[in-house]
């Protein structure tokens, strides 16, 4: 049986790098277990009077490059091991791109669907409060990820602000412009995916305008990609959230299916389009697919039905190890996560430097940063899979774990 557990997959794919650069054992050992683990307990008191308890997770994997970076989810079905594979991989991605970072990832189990807005705030000021004594700008800086957002940057950002008396905008990332964000940041993700995209389809000789998009997920990741695509002149036929998905083979208008989420909540039953499951939209015959949503979404189940020319893991993890072999079998490429998801660290390493210095770039001056850095670690990681003949997720990881076992090299054990 397939594993679904991430960090099975996590440790996998660590094995299969470390076995194809002979990876020192000692260093491998080391990498495969994350710096430090938190778990707390966050008690709130709800809209109806009762106290309820959440569980919240912050993972530190790796700080040798860098003070540790990753996201914060909000998500009901969030355990310990999912949050360990997603701080691992924040570890190859940030290296990868040649950010100064180490990786981490947080999350709280909770379901925001069904929770006030003041439910919200009061999880995230407490969660903040807990792992106070475990961030900061040097430390471990947090970000927004699945079902967390600016506001939630914001809350973050005063909590911790408060327990220090004075403002500490560089201890989290993806917070509001107006105390301390970055021009460009909110489609950084959807941004530096689509650069890469355009970049891999030039090496194929191919071109992303007038090319068919498929796009799993609605989230800030999936509905910018869909709104910058069709800026560079695709045809988005097919786009879904976690309700279900729709398909028009003529195109589907960003600014329109926008709108309609808006105001119906779902872009399920959009005008003029057909309803179609999350599954089959997988299934869909395009130039370029892209899972934005969540993990383990190609399986050994579907790998081999999957007809796009192109994908570009928007999401972390939505292909298990057994099915990218299948892809790589069948000769579809796949854009790695750390590589096609990594605009929004990128972005975030730009705030943080922004905040460090209290000097801002103008968003001309971080769009054309975030190309530069997608275009190298594209052509690196090109170039490196095509001389060893090896897809470009095992190439992206070989970059990523000899930059990384580098700095556990010189940095030495202590004591
Ligand atoms: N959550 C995003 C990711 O998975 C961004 C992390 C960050 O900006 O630190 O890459």
């Amino acid at each position: 049986m397939e594993t679904h557990n991430p960090y099975q997959l996590a440790l996998k794919q660590l094995d299969r790098v470390a076995r194809k650069i002979k990876l020192d054992p000692n260093i491998h050992e080391k990498l495969k277990y994350p710096k430090t683990l938190l778990i707390v307990s966050i008690p709130i008191i709800m809209d109806n009077g009762k106290l309820k308890v959440f569980t919240g997770y912050r993972v530190q994997h790796n700080i040798d490059r860098g003070p540790s970076k990753g996201g914060i989810r909000f998500h009901p079905d969030v355990t310990l091991d999912h949050v360990k594979a997603l701080a691992m991989w924040m570890t190859w991605k940030c290296a990868v791109m040649g950010l100064p970072y180490g990786g981490a990832k947080g999350a709280v189990a909770c379901d925001p669907k069904k929770l006030s807005i003041r439910e919200i705030e009061k999880i995230t000021r407490r969660f903040t409060t807990e792992i106070t004594p475990f961030i900061g700008p040097r430390k471990d800086i947090p970000a927004p990820d699945v079902y967390t957002n600016p506001q939630t940057m914001a809350w973050m950002m005063d909590t911790f602000s408060m327990h220090s008396a004075h403002a500490v905008p560089g201890v989290v990332t993806g917070k509001p412009l107006a105390i301390g964000g970055s021009f460009g940041r909110m489609e950084a993700t959807a941004r530096g995916c689509i650069f890469a995209v355009d970049e891999i389809m030039k090496y194929l000789g191919k071109e992303l305008r007038g090319s068919t998009v498929v796009i799993q997920g609605y989230g800030n990741a999936g509905s910018f990609a869909h709104k910058i695509a069709q800026e560079k002149g695709a045809r988005i036929i097919a786009v879904s959230d976690s309700k279900g998905g729709i398909f028009n083979p003529d195109g589907l208008d960003y600014e329109q299916v926008q709108a309609f989420k808006k105001k119906t909540g779902s872009v399920k039953n959009f005008p003029g389009a057909k309803n179609i499951t999350n599954k089959k939209l997988l299934e869909l015959e395009c130039d370029v697919l892209i899972p934005a949503a969540l993990e383990n979404q190609i399986t050994v189940e579907n790998a081999g039905r999957i007809k796009a020319g192109l994908i570009a893991e928007s999401a972390n993890g939505p292909t298990t190890e057994a099915a990218a072999r299948i892809l790589f079998r069948r000769k579809i490429l796949v854009i790695p996560d750390i590589v096609a998801n990594a605009g929004g660290v990128v972005v975030s390493c730009f705030e943080w430097a922004q905040n460090l210095m209290g000097y801002f770039w103008t968003e001309e001056e971080v769009n054309r940063r975030l190309k530069d850095i997608m275009v190298l670690a594209c052509r690196k990681v090109w170039e490196l899979s095509r001389e060893k003949r090896i897809d470009l997720r095992l190439a992206a990881y070989i970059v990523a774990v000899e930059r990384v076992a580098e700095a556990v090299r010189l940095r030495g054990l202590y004591p």
